[in-house]
């Protein structure tokens, strides 16, 4: 794996077939001074949004694209930062460019989705015969189907030489024992390699389970910088078997993280996740 800083005018769309990974941000639900933890996943001829904050359309307005530009998404859950430029991007597909892009989404998370959270900005664009417009009037939805003999929840889906994992994670609310008891959200896993946890509370259930399946080459973790709440702490995440920290890069981390940066490094993790640089898997 190699870390570049983008430096072009457009960031690209394709790749020579390696599977990369670019943090359009890093930083947490709030940050003021980052983009939000969104990354634009980019293999051969495939690229996939995953996830798309309210701060995530003019970010990628300064990286040269436009919201019609992107022609698959993927979203973990409902949280603004994860799903606040949706409208943007729906509302510009259907009225400027005439079409629909396509979300990764099983038909459960698209009712929560829709009736949670899109509606309200979309549905009464336009009145047919009576009724508002619904989700697949914007949407093209590819759906993931479950993935058998995974510790937990698992949903898979293909998108050409792309392979995604999405295992259900434990993000909110606070008191949820598990993921079972928890609202919709979910991990990804890019080809087997690569497991990004998006928002989730600490769970080795998650990070420890899964590695022993796939041993992944890096794992890109949410991390908060103090203890409590809907995320992992730095501190939870240290608790893990060195074997784990050595390829845990942190992610969604607060806006003081430098002063959090000597700990991480010296408890032992691989760095913090750059917002604008690359992480390119090459192929195996
Ligand atoms: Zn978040
Ligand atoms: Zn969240």
């Amino acid at each position: 794996m190699r870390i570049e800083q983008f430096a072009a005018q457009q960031l690209p769309l394709a790749n020579a077939g390696e599977l990369s990974v670019f943090f359009i941000g890093a930083g947490s639900a709030f940050t003021k001074v980052m983009n939000q933890n969104n990354i634009l996943v980019v293999k051969g001829e495939q690229h996939l949004l995953v996830d798309c904050g309210n701060k995530c359309t003019q970010a990628l307005h300064e990286l040269g694209l436009h919201a019609p530009d992107l022609h698959n998404l993927l979203v973990t859950h409902t949280h603004a930062d994860h799903i606040g430029g949706l409208e943007e991007i729906m509302l510009m597909n259907r009225y400027m460019a005439g079409k629909k892009p396509n979300i990764v989404i099983n038909e459960r998370f698209q009712t929560i989705l829709w009736e949670h959270s899109l509606r309200g900005g979309a549905a009464y664009s336009e009145v047919r015969d009576g009724q508002p417009l619904g989700f697949e009037d914007f949407w093209n939805p590819l759906r993931p189907h479950p993935v058998p003999d995974m510790p937990r929840e698992t949903w898979g889906y293909r998108l050409g030489d792309l392979d995604l994992k999405m295992p259900r994670t434990m993000h909110f609310p606070n008191n949820a024992a598990s993921w079972r008891d928890s609202f919709w959200s979910s991990a990804v896993i890019f080809d087997d390699r690569v497991l990004f946890t998006s928002d989730t509370r600490f769970d080795p259930g998650l990070t420890q389970t899964y590695d022993e399946i796939f041993d992944f080459e890096l794992i890109f973790h949410d991390c908060q910088l103090f203890t409590g709440g809907v995320h992992a702490s730095l501190e939870e995440l240290t608790t893990l078997p060195e074997r784990l920290r050595s390829k845990i890069v942190l992610m969604h981390y607060g806006d003081n993280w430098r002063n959090f940066e000597r700990q991480a490094l010296d408890a032992g993790f691989h760095s913090f996740a750059r917002q604008g640089c690359c992480y390119r898997f090459p192929a195996p």
